[in-house]
């Protein structure tokens, strides 16, 4: 399966390096060096995986939906069982806690039981009246892309309610995180998984869209990550028109209305922001905070932030580790350079942190002005602004500003504003007066340029089910 060393491929039932016998080197966030490296696919290896997916749709789909189901449900017993060495690899490759990523292997876990457990009522057909229904199919061979930040829990997200609904999977992990897909996949082999129903590959990210999409045996392509590159995935699906789900970035706003009570405000925005050192997609990044509440605000969450403990991802006293690659401290740079030029306040952080590692502190930006790059280009990272605003209608306006429209937040007791700001907001999903991501039992998905598709909960596995309508039944 893997080793200290290298982690494979698997295709067709097997563990085993790439055609061509290249690798690519795994860097270690918090010492920048390279600790183990991952199996890149050829062309021919991508070919073998295709042709394994597509002998094994049939016996597959065919097979009743609670067997698919139980095999998902003994996978998520077996990856339970390891979460906590899983855990270990996860955050030595990604930067995150061993509490944040074990928090993140429960959440994969409970997607695996939540598709597995839903799989037969799902399948089932949906009777309309006596004369017609509607026969749920799978769809076919599935493409998946999956990205490094949370990289078990999004893998978990596609292949769970992919597999129950009856579609075989090739599956790309992320090559800075390999070890979650090697995890996730072993559990499932554990588990009976026929040969040729889930493949991983890992490897030049361009050169394997592109080949997966060229071919007419995928029939689905369900990717998480940037929205650049999205439509780049989403222009190549349009060939063969291959139906896509597309979680992309997210900017987004939590609005504090006059009424909010800061005491629980500040610390779930801080909890919910730092978590991963910011690099969520629903991560909160403008707080637009009611005037008469701003200077007491601004004080306390620059206290929160200061509070934050910065450290080695392996230490049971951090709280947040480094950022998963070099590409996102230059990003930092960029975006807090951009934004002090143009008249912004460091209120804290805002600097490289000077040890080894890419180490990027909690940082709040204050008096940031609308041109600056940092409202409107995801941060993906620990950065926050913090901006004052005179009514409900400027806060609605302030928090659609940007092209994003994935998660938005606010705090209010107000029944009228509540209304206001829940119909205001352009976004796949509000919260209100707490901070909520993904589950395994609700969708989620964006508007505007943060994609488009559903994953999670019903509508999250039904996108991978041609909804078949059978007319005349009673003729
Ligand atoms: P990126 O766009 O280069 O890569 C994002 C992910 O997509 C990576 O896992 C990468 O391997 C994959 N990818 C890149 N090119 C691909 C291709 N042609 N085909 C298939 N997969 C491809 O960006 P990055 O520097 O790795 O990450 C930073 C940006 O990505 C952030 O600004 C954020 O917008 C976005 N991102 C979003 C999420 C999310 O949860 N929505 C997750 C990770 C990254």
């Amino acid at each position: 399966m893997s080793n200290a060393t290298n982690y494979q491929l698997f295709i067709n039932g097997r563990w085993r390096a790439g055609g061509s016998g290249a690798t690519l080197p795994v860097i270690n966030p918090a010492t920048e060096m390279v600790f183990t490296s991952v199996a890149s696919a050829t062309t021919s290896d991508l070919d073998e995986a295709l042709a394994a997916a597509e002998r094994s749709h049939k016996a597959w789909c065919s097979r009743p939906a609670k067997e698919r189901g139980e095999m998902l449900l003994v996978a998520a017993k077996i990856l339970a069982a390891k979460v906590e060495a899983a855990a270990r690899d996860l955050s030595a490759e990604q930067g995150k806690t061993i509490a944040e990523a074990t928090g993140e292997y429960a959440r994969a876990v409970e997607t695996l039981e939540w598709n597995g457990r839903h799989a037969e009522e799902l399948s089932a057909p949906i009777p309309m009246g006596t004369n017609r229904m509607i026969v749920p199919e799978a769809l076919g061979v599935v493409a998946a892309f999956t990205p490094w930040n949370y990289p078990a829990v999004l893998i978990a997200r596609k292949l769970a309610p992919a597999l129950a609904a009856g579609c075989p999977l090739i599956l790309k992990g992320a090559e800075e995180t390999p070890s979650a897909a090697v995890h996730i996949i072993e559990a499932l082999r554990q588990a009976g998984i026929p040969d040729g129903v889930v493949n991983l590959v890992f490897g030049v990210p361009v050169i394997i869209s592109r080949h997966l999409l060229s071919s007419p045996i995928v029939k689905i392509l369900t990717f998480t990550g940037s929205t650049a590159v999205g439509k780049q995935l989403a222009k190549l699906a349009a060939n063969n028109l291959q139906q896509c789900i597309l979680e992309l970035g997210g900017h987004s706003p939590v609005v504090v209305c006059e009424d909010a009570d800061l005491t629980k405000a500040v610390p779930a925005i801080s909890d919910y922001k730092f978590e991963c050192a910011g690099q969520s997609c629903n991560a909160p990044s403008r707080i637009l905070v009611a005037r008469s509440l701003y200077e007491e605000f601004l004080s306390r969450m620059t206290e929160a932030a200061l509070k934050i403990k910065v450290g080695p991802p392996d230490d049971p006293a951090t709280e947040m580790g480094p950022m998963a690659n070099a590409r996102r401290i230059e990003a930092m740079q960029r975006l807090t350079k951009d934004a002090v030029d143009r008249g912004a306040k460091i209120e804290t952080g805002g600097a490289r942190l000077e040890r080894p590692g890419f180490y990027w502190p909690p940082t709040i930006l204050s008096g940031v002005p609308q041109g600056a790059k940092v409202l409107h280009e995801e941060p993906f990272g620990p950065i926050l602004t913090v901006t004052p605003f005179d009514t409900i209608e400027e806060a609605i306006e302030k928090a659609n500003a940007t092209e994003y429209g994935l998660a938005a937040y606010f705090f209010t007791g107000d029944g009228d504003a509540k209304r206001e700001l829940i119909e205001g907001l352009l976004a796949g999903a509000v919260s209100v007066n707490y901070l909520k991501g993904v589950s395994a039992d609700a969708l989620y998905g964006g508007v505007k340029q943060s994609g488009y598709g559903y994953e999670g909960g019903e509508q999250g596995f039904r996108s991978f089910q041609n909804l078949k309508l059978v007319n005349g039944l009673g003729s």
